[in-house]
């Protein structure tokens, strides 16, 4: 496993089924944007597009992703910033703020993970699922 530094990145309709190592895929349709773990564990990781989740910034030339991506979810608990195309790595978390953390992202990582193996339709309807279990 090797740490990358830099990404790329693809504009497209549907996420694809196998994704290559070092891109950035987005599909604005589903505010869907997805990528292999950084540290090249292989990992699918979820960054779904919505006001509380993921940001992405466009500026034509470059993407950046905020706010960084933890992932604490999978065994190589990766945790890194893209920036204009530059993976920035992060300190390593303290379990308070993984605990913390995870209470949001845990869901938002999780359920745009299944959007794209579904169809839009089921997407809208375990979004707002979510959305109700985030109110409750
Ligand atoms: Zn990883």
């Amino acid at each position: 496993m090797s740490r990358q530094h830099t990404v790329d990145f693809e504009f497209v309709d549907y996420i694809p089924e196998l994704l290559e190592e070092g891109i950035v895929y987005i599909a604005p349709q589903f505010s869907a944007v997805m990528h292999l773990c950084c540290d090249g564990c292989g990992a699918r990781v979820s960054t779904p597009l919505h006001p509380g989740q993921w940001t992405l910034t466009f500026d034509g030339e470059t993407i950046s992703l905020s706010p960084s991506v933890g992932n604490w979810e999978l065994p190589c608990k990766s945790h890194y910033i893209i920036r204009r195309n530059r993976v920035e790595w992060a300190g390593e978390w303290s379990s308070e703020r993984i605990t913390r953390g995870a209470m949001d992202d845990r869901l938002a990582v999780s359920s745009g993970t299944e959007a794209l193996e579904h169809s839009r339709v089921s997407w809208w309807s375990r979004f707002r699922d979510w959305l109700r279990r985030l109110i409750a």
